[in-house]
C-alpha cells in the first residue's frame, strides 16, 4: 500500500504546486488570453460550461522510454457517471488520472472532455473543471478556512462553512478551540485521517468542479467517520463525473462502470453484475475482498 500511495502523492503535490501557482498566474492568463485571443491556435481552447464527457481513444503512454505504461486504453465516461479503476498495484489506475488530468501527456491517442482534445486546452483551464481528493498530503500548512477555501480562493466565510457543513466537516471544526481558524501541521498534522478528508471533501465541493477525481483511503478510519465520509462522497459526487481509484467494494458496487486495468490495458469492463459473470479477474478480486472483509 506504500507503494501504491506514492504516485498519487506525488499528483497531489504537484498539483498544491499548481494550484497555487495558477492562483497567481489566472491574472496573467486573462491578459495573455486576450491578447492571443486572434492568434488563437491549438492550446489556447477555452472550456466554458462543460458537461463532463470524457472519452479516451486508443491511449498510450510511456513516462520513458522504456516499456508502455498504459497500452491503447479507450473507454467512455457519459456526463455525472461514476467510474470505478481497479486493478493491481502499478496497473497504471493513477496514470490514467495524470494523463486526463494533463500532468502527462498521451504518445499516441486522444483524450477528449465535452469531445474537445484536452491537448487543446491550457492545463489550469482543464484543471479549473476538475477537484481531487486524495488519500494523503493533501493539506498544508495553514488555517482550515484557508485549507478548505484552496477549493475556490474567492469564496466567502459563508460559501466556505457551507461547504464544509455539507462534508459534514463542520461540527469536528467546531468543537476545536479555534474552529476554523486552527492552524494544521503540514500535511494536515492534528487532525485524524478521517478528518483530513473530510476536509479534502469541503475543499472539492466547494470548488464545484464538472469532474471529480477520487482516491478512496486505503488506511483504517473509525467507522462512524467512514460512514460520514461515505455519505459525503455521495452528495459530492452526484451529478459530477467521477473517476475513483477504489479499493472498497461498497464503492466499487455502485460505480456505474467498473474498468479493471492490468499491466496498463483495460482487461475487463461493465457493471458490478456483468463482471461477476465473465468469471475473471474482477470476479477474483470481488471473492478476495468479500473473504478478507477488506470493505469493512
Ligand atoms: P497504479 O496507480 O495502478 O498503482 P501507476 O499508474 O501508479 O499504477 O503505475 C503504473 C506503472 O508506472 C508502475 O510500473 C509505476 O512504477 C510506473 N510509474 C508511475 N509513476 C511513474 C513516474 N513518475 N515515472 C516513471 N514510472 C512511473
Amino acid at each position: 500500500s506504500r507503494q501504491f500511495t506514492r504516485p498519487l502523492n506525488d499528483l497531489a503535490n504537484q498539483f498544491n504546486t499548481l494550484l497555487s501557482a495558477v492562483a497567481g498566474a489566472e491574472r496573467v492568463f486573462d491578459i495573455l488570453d486576450e491578447e492571443a485571443e486572434e492568434k488563437e491556435t491549438a492550446g489556447s481552447v477555452r472550456l466554458t460550461e462543460l458537461r463532463g464527457e470524457v472519452n479516451f481513444s486508443n491511449v498510450s503512454f510511456a513516462y520513458d522510454k522504456g516499456g508502455e505504461t498504459i497500452s491503447n486504453v479507450s473507454f467512455h465516461a457519459a456526463p455525472g457517471e461514476t467510474i470505478a479503476l481497479v486493478g493491481p498495484t502499478g496497473a497504471g489506475k493513477t496514470t490514467l488520472i495524470n494523463l486526463l488530468s494533463r500532468f502527462y501527456d498521451t504518445d499516441s491517442g486522444v483524450i477528449t472532455v465535452d469531445g474537445i482534445d484536452i491537448k487543446k486546452v491550457h492545463r489550469a483551464d482543464l484543471r479549473k473543471q476538475m477537484a481531487f481528493v486524495l488519500q494523503d498530503s493533501f493539506l498544508f500548512q495553514g488555517t482550515i478556512r484557508e485549507n478548505i477555501r484552496y477549493g475556490r480562493l474567492d469564496a466567502t466565510d459563508e460559501e466556505v462553512e457551507e461547504a464544509a457543513k455539507m462534508a459534514d466537516a463542520h461540527s469536528f471544526i467546531m468543537k476545536m478551540r479555534n474552529q476554523y481558524d486552527t492552524v494544521l501541521k503540514p500535511g494536515g498534522g492534528g487532525i485524524s485521517q478521517g478528518q483530513k478528508q473530510l476536509l479534502s471533501i469541503a475543499r472539492a465541493i466547494l470548488a464545484n468542479p464538472v469532474i471529480l477525481i477520487l482516491d478512496e483511503a486505503t488506511s483504517s478510519i473509525d467507522t462512524v467517520t467512514e460512514v460520514k465520509i461515505q455519505d459525503a462522497l455521495q452528495r459530492l459526487m452526484k451529478g459530477r463525473t467521477s473517476f475513483v481509484i477504489a479499493h472498497r467494494l461498497n464503492t466499487i458496487q455502485k460505480a456505474d462502470r467498473i474498468l479493471v486495468l492490468q499491466d496498463g490495458k483495460i482487461t475487463e469492463a461493465g457493471s458490478h453484475e456483468e463482471l461477476l459473470r465473465r468469471r475473471g479477474f474482477y470476479y477474483e478480486l470481488h471473492n478476495r475482498l468479500v473473504t478478507f472483509g477488506s470493505d469493512e
